[in-house]
């Protein structure tokens, strides 16, 4: 992801780690919630509890990669919106 805004300037980091943390927390809640979800689903159809829980391991991590790109553009949004990224004029001084 680029630093700044290539056409604006807009600063798209901020502060140190806060551009990872938000994304991770977002992954992992979305990644696990439909692991589960998954497993608890198999189970409830009379799957092998082995077969279950690999095939909700499988889809909590290939969520939380198919996801982290959206998770990380949300996140940023939010911070941009609730003031915590500078903005271009601000930072140009
Ligand atoms: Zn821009």
């Amino acid at each position: 992801m680029y630093e700044r805004c290539p056409a604006c300037g807009q600063d798209l980091l901020g502060a140190d780690g806060a551009q990872y943390g938000g994304p991770m927390v977002f992954g992992y809640t979305v990644g696990g919630s439909a692991g589960v979800i998954v497993v608890l689903l198999l189970l409830a159809f009379g799957v092998y509890t082995e077969l279950a829980l690999a095939a909700g391991l499988v889809v909590s991590v290939a969520t939380i990669a198919l996801t982290w790109r959206h998770g990380k553009a949300a996140w940023t949004w939010l911070l941009f919106r609730t003031g915590q990224l500078r903005d271009a004029a601000e930072s140009d001084r």
